[in-house]
């Protein structure tokens, strides 16, 4: 049995990995920031019972720390970075720059990555497919701005693909891959109703990039449909 560790599962695109994941009789440790509030990830559960919640704020390096004790004795062959957040959605392009958002914003989308990889590094090691899947943003892209504006998310994500895209370079001596992903746009609460596609389709492509992952792709921008994106 595989095991797979998923970071903001509780809802859209994390709860939808588990859904997934679940479906297909891996072993997960779906992570999020209130679990006696995730109701739909509660019914999953119920349901299948390799699935186990596990209290985990990713900005909290005192839980990340706890739960990579508690998981000690555990291979995860599959670590995927999925909790961000998008604050500009929420506030006009005129408002003042709020630096406390734009920081929170670096601390979630940028560093937890990093953060909750480094932690999990000694299950990776243990297990047989050894990959960290970090979920980026085609708005992470530099060479695709094309308007102004969602400052905060961009410059996070571009870090986001900076930081993982040095990380491979880092893991692969020791055979751990990266890889940074972009889903697509997507109907969550992130995505809006006018997203193109369905939380299931964005998972499908990306499980199957992961399915087909070697060390060779490590380090690779992809959409979730398999194209490349320009840093
Ligand atoms: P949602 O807003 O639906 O879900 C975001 C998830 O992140 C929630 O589970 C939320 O938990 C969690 N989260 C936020 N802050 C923290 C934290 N500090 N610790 C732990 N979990 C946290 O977004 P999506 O599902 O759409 O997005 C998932 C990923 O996909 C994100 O990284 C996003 O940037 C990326 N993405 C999404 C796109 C889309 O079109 N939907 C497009 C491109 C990228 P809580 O409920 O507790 O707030």
């Amino acid at each position: 049995m595989s095991n797979v560790l998923i970071t903001g599962s509780n809802r859209g695109l994390g709860l939808e990995w588990c859904r997934q994941y679940a479906a297909t009789g891996w072993r997960i440790f779906a992570t999020c920031r209130f679990p006696a509030q995730a109701e739909e990830l509660q019914q999953l559960k119920i349901e299948h019972s390799a699935l186990t919640i596990h209290r985990l704020d990713v900005t909290d390096s005192d839980q990340i720390g706890a739960l990579a004790r508690e998981l000690a004795d555990h291979p995860i062959d599959l670590l995927i970075n999925n909790a961000g957040v998008y604050f500009e959605k929420y506030i006009q392009p005129e408002q003042a720059i709020d630096y406390e958002a734009w920081s929170h914003t670096f601390c979630v989308n940028t560093m937890s990555a990093l953060r909750v990889s480094r932690a999990f590094l000694d299950h990776l090691r243990h297990s047989q497919k050894r990959l960290i899947v970090a979920i980026s943003s085609h708005m992470g892209s530099i060479a695709e701005i094309e308007s102004s504006g969602s400052y905060y998310y961009r410059s996070s994500k571009a870090a986001l693909n900076a930081t993982m895209k040095g990380f491979s370079l880092e893991l692969r001596p020791q055979q751990i891959g990266v890889l940074l992903l972009h889903p697509g746009w997507v109907r969550t609460r992130m995505g809006g109703p006018d997203g193109l596609l369905s939380p299931r389709e964005s998972v499908e492509g990306m499980r199957t990039l992961v399915d087909a992952f070697t060390l060779a792709n490590s380090g690779r921008f992809l959409r979730y449909d398999g194209s490349e994106i320009p840093w």
